[in-house]
C-alpha cells in the first residue's frame, strides 16, 4: 500500500519531479532506487526547554508538513518524538544526497515558530537500494545505522565546538559585549496569573539573545558568560532600562502591570550596581520587580540584605526566586524585605505525581503566608497542577499552561483579550478556562 502511494506521487506531475531532481534525464528509470533518509532534530531538546512541551510534541508533525510542500514526490512523516521519516524514488543514487540537500537547504534558515526565529539543527542518515525486490526494513535499518554514526559525528563535532568555546570564553564575551550595545539582547515577558484574582497580576522579563548567525540564544547559555566575564552589570543595567520603556508602555495601554527581572547574586554586593540601578529607577516612577536566589544573600548577606532594604526603599519588590532549590536559611528569609516567594519549578512539575513535593509546598505556602509573602509557583505545565496549587491556596502561578515568555506586543493582545473577559465576578470564567485561552493566544 505504501509503495503504491509513492508510485503515484512520483510518477504524478514531471513538473513537479524536476523541482526536486533537476538533472534527471528523462530515459533514465524514473524508480530505479529506493531511497530512505531518516532526520533527527539534533538541537530537540533545547528548543522543547523554549517552546514548551506541547509545541515541542507538534514539532516532527510541523517539519513533515513544511517538507512535503517543497519536495513533491517525496512521503514525508514523522517518526518518533524528534525525527521524520523520508522514502522516495529516484533514477540515481546521487538522488539521496540531492533531496537530502534540498531539506537542509529548507532548514538552513531560522524558521518561524508563533512567532519566534529559531534555528533547527538536523542530523542525517539515509539508505536506498535497487527498488526491484527491495527489502524495506533492510533500508529502514541501513539508514537508522547511518543516522546513528552521523549523530556520533555530530556530538563530537558540538563537543568539540563546547571545548573550544570553553577556551576561548573572551570571543563569546566580545560577542556579548556588542550585542549589548548593538539591539540583539531582548526581553521576553511571562505572565504571573494571580489565582483569587483570576488576572495576570505581574509579568517576569526573561532574555534572550539574538545572534546574528547563531539564532536565538537561551539564557542558560549565556548568562554563565557574562558573569565571568563582569558583563553581567552592563547586561542587567540594560535589562532595567528596557523594563522601565516596557512598563511605560504597557501602563500607557492601560496595562500598568508590574515588571520583573532577574538579577545575578553577584550583583548584590556591587555597590556601583546598586547605585547606578538606583539611579534609574528613582528617574523612572514605574512598577518594577527584583527577582533574587536566596542562594546569592547567603554568599554576603549583610552588604546583600542592605543593598535589597535601598531597592524596596525605591519601591522595587523583591522576589525570592528558585525557592527550594538551593541554599535556604529560615533566619535570613526573615530578614529579606521580600513580598513575594517562589516555589522553584522542581517541585511544581512533579506536583502531580510526587507523594513528597505536595507536602513540601503546602508547607513553603504556609510558611510563607507566615512571613506575609505572597507565594508564586512557577513551572505550571498541567490543569492538574494549578487546580492543586489552587487548593493550597498558592498566590500566584506561572508557567507553560497559561504562557510561555511572549514578546511586549504578543502580552499587550493577552492582555486586551483578557479586560473583554473580566466584568462582573460570577460572570467570569474560571482561571482554568483563562489560562486555556490564554495559551491559545
Ligand atoms: P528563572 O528565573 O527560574 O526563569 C524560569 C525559567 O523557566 C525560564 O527559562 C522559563 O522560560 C522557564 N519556564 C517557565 N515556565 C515553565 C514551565 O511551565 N515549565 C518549564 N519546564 N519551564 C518553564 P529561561 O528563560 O531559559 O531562563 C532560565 C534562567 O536564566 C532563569 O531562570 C534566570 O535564572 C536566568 N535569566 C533569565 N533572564 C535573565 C536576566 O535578565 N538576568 C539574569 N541574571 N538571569 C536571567
Ligand atoms: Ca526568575
Ligand atoms: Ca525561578
Amino acid at each position: 500500500m505504501i509503495e503504491a502511494a509513492r508510485i503515484a506521487s512520483r510518477t504524478g506531475g514531471t513538473g513537479q519531479d524536476d523541482k526536486v531532481f533537476p538533472e534527471r534525464k528523462l530515459i533514465q528509470d524514473s524508480r530505479a532506487f529506493l531511497f530512505h533518509l531518516l532526520i533527527e532534530i539534533a538541537n530537540f531538546t533545547a528548543l522543547r526547554r523554549h517552546i514548551g512541551l506541547p509545541r515541542a510534541e507538534m514539532l516532527p508533525l510541523d517539519l513533515a508538513q513544511r517538507a512535503t510542500a517543497a519536495l513533491p514526490g517525496v512521503d514525508i512523516a514523522p517518526v518518533g518524538r524528534a525525527s521524520l521519516g523520508l522514502w522516495f524514488y529516484g533514477s540515481e543514487r546521487r538522488d539521496l544526497e540531492r533531496v537530502e540537500r534540498s531539506v537542509r537547504a529548507l532548514f538552513a534558515a531560522p524558521i518561524d515558530l508563533d512567532g519566534e526565529q529559531h534555528r533547527v539543527e538536523l542530523i542525517v542518515g539515509g539508505a536506498f537500494a535497487s527498488s526491484h525486490g527491495a527489502d524495506e526494513v533492510r533500508i529502514a535499518e541501513d539508514a537508522e545505522a547511518a543516522l546513528s554514526n552521523a549523530r556520533d559525528a555530530h556530538n563530537g563535532a558540538a563537543a568539540g565546538v563546547r571545548s573550544c568555546e570553553a577556551t576561548d570564553a573572551r570571543a563569546l564575551a566580545r560577542e556579548l559585549d556588542r550585542a549589548i550595545g548593538n539591539d540583539e539582547l531582548l526581553l521576553m515577558y511571562q505572565p504571573k496569573i494571580h489565582v483569587r484574582r483570576q488576572e495576570i497580576g505581574s509579568a517576569e522579563g526573561l532574555m534572550r539573545w539574538r545572534h546574528p548567525t547563531r539564532g536565538l540564544i537561551l539564557p542558560g547559555d549565556f548568562i554563565p558568560v557574562a558573569e565571568e566575564s563582569q558583563l553581567i552589570g552592563r547586561m542587567t543595567l540594560w535589562a532595567i532600562r528596557r523594563a522601565i520603556a516596557d512598563q511605560r508602555t504597557l501602563a500607557a495601554r492601560s496595562h500598568d502591570l508590574r515588571l520583573f527581572i532577574n538579577i545575578s547574586g553577584q550583583l548584590l554586593a556591587d555597590t556601583a550596581f546598586v547605585r547606578e540601578a538606583c539611579d534609574l529607577v528613582a528617574n523612572s516612577d514605574t512598577k518594577l520587580g527584583f527577582e533574587i536566589t536566596e542562594t546569592s544573600v547567603i554568599r554576603d548577606p549583610e552588604s546583600a540584605i542592605a543593598n535589597l532594604q535601598i531597592f524596596a526603599d525605591y519601591g522595587i519588590i523583591i522576589a525570592i526566586d528558585d525557592y527550594g532549590a538551593g541554599l535556604s536559611s529560615l533566619a535570613y528569609l526573615k530578614q529579606l524585605p521580600a513580598r513575594e516567594l517562589k516555589i522553584d519549578k522542581l517541585f511544581i512539575t512533579k506536583l502531580t505525581s510526587s507523594n513528597r513535593d505536595p507536602l513540601i509546598v503546602r508547607s513553603t505556602i504556609d510558611l510563607a503566608h507566615a512571613l506575609e509573602m505572597e507565594v508564586v509557583a512557577e513551572g505550571v505545565e498541567t490543569h492538574a497542577a494549578l487546580a492543586l496549587l489552587t487548593v493550597m491556596g498558592c498566590d500566584m502561578v506561572q508557567g507553560f499552561l497559561i504562557s510561555r515568555p511572549i514578546a511586549l506586543d504578543a502580552l499587550i493582545s493577552y492582555l486586551d483579550e483578557g479586560r473583554h473577559q473580566a466584568a462582573p465576578i460570577d460572570a467570569r470564567p474560571s482561571l482554568t478556562e483563562l489560562a486555556r485561552n490564554w495559551k491559545r493566544g
